[in-house]
């Protein structure tokens, strides 16, 4: 490496600390969802997304190891080579039918997705989008060429049907926003962004990655929630979350499918998953569909943390049933330091800092999951109790 390179590596770096910004990754194993193994201590996890245990449901792990035992560790090539392996088709079935769809595509990630479908959709278009999108669709916007972005304040449908009516009549607009927000755990006004795009005569995308088997009294989504299932042209689902596997679907009318099929380059470029993945997707939507108790079980779960947190006086962004609980704490390392005090206690959180969150707000983001005991969450609440400093008096 050139002096010019090493010392400009040095240099980001040193100012990233200096910021309270570096990241480091943690090495952390999970046997059961509900803790994980981190430095050789048993933590218990309340930094995860797998809201639902799945991850660690027998069936779940049959499907995959089933599908290994025949198929093996790979997909061997990308889908439109060698890699569409049936499961693909016996997946975006059961997705299509679970957002209540037409038909759905099935990717390689939910980054990946959205990356992929926002290239394709918003070159040349007008994209209107909540200034919390997560990262992959600003990314997704960024790279497509779109004719203009705008970004309106968080979750306020009338400044997205501002936005929209300020777009010229021949622009093809487009009105994207997640469902339940992936740091905040607040909802999207999603019956107004219906209305909204309808009405502005925008192609509506909503990205359900954190809503998918939370939200919604059967766990499918936002859109079910607000009762608009099939309401809106896009959705976007993610294996990687709730549904305890990896991956991601685009579910959508036949026609954008097909014109994915031959643009997404995001799955044109990339290896098909593996079998024993779709399997283990396949085999979670499946059991979500026959067993909305664990959602249930999820909602108690969380509104037994957040009822602890706010009888001990944290104030609390966020649904009252959502299992993602952010406490803001504003400054980066006073962020971290609370995390590392968690951690001394026995409970992982996450801890997140700008870029992933507005500079100032830094905060530590716990999350429960129907794998937890009523007792996991008592301990997870007085740990923060102890461990994290009210700087928000209510
Ligand atoms: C996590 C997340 C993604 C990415 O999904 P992966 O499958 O983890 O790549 C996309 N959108 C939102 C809103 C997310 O929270």
């Amino acid at each position: 490496m050139t002096d010019l390179w090493s010392s400009w590596i040095g240099g980001e770096l040193r100012a990233l600390d200096a910021a309270g910004l570096a990241r480091r990754h943690l090495v952390a194993a999970s046997t059961d969802g509900r803790t994980v193994r981190v430095s050789g201590r048993e933590l218990l996890l309340a930094a995860g997304n797998g809201y639902l245990g799945l991850a660690h449901d027998p069936d779940v792990r049959d499907a995959a190891r089933e599908a290994l035992a025949a198929c093996g560790t790979s997909a061997l090539a990308s889908r439109l080579v060698a890699g569409d392996h049936p499961l693909h088709h016996h997946l975006e079935q059961e997705c299509a039918d679970l957002v209540g769809m037409p038909c759905a595509l099935v990717v390689g990630s939910g980054y990946l997705a959205n990356l992929g479908l926002l290239q394709v959709l918003a070159r040349d278009a007008t994209v209107v989008s909540d200034q919390l999108n997560h990262a992959s669709i600003v990314d997704g916007c960024r790279i497509a060429g779109p004719r203009a972005v705008r970004r309106y304040r968080h979750a306020d449908a009338d400044a997205a049907t501002a936005e929209l009516a300020a777009a010229a009549p021949s622009d093809r607009t487009l009105l994207v926003s997640e469902s339940l927000f992936s740091v905040d755990g607040d909802l999207a006004p999603l019956a107004a962004l219906c209305r909204a795009a309808v009405g502005g005569g925008a192609l509506l995308v909503v990205d359900e990655a954190h809503a998918l088997g939370v939200a919604g009294p059967t766990g499918r989504g936002g859109l079910e929630l607000a009762n608009r299932l099939g309401a809106a042209d896009v959705v976007v689902g993610t294996f990687g979350k709730a549904l305890g596997s990896y991956g991601a679907f685009v579910a959508c009318s036949p026609e954008l499918r097909a014109l994915l099929v031959t643009r997404l380059r995001t799955g044109i470029y990339s290896t098909a998953l593996p079998p024993a993945v779709l399997a283990a997707a396949l085999a979670a939507v499946r059991k979500l569909r026959r067993t909305p108790e664990l959602v249930q079980r999820l909602h108690e779960r969380a509104e037994q943390l957040r009822g602890a947190l706010q009888a001990a006086g944290y104030r609390l962004l966020g649904e009252s049933w959502s299992p993602v609980v952010p406490l803001v704490v504003g400054d980066n390392e006073a962020t971290l330091a609370a995390a590392l005090r968690l951690r001394e206690a026995g409970v992982l959180v996450g801890a997140m800092r700008p870029p992933t969150v507005p500079p100032g707000t830094a905060r530590l983001r716990l999350s429960v999951s129907a794998a937890h005991s009523p007792e996991d969450v008592a301990r997870i609440a007085e740990a923060v109790r102890r461990c994290v400093p009210q700087e928000h008096p209510r």
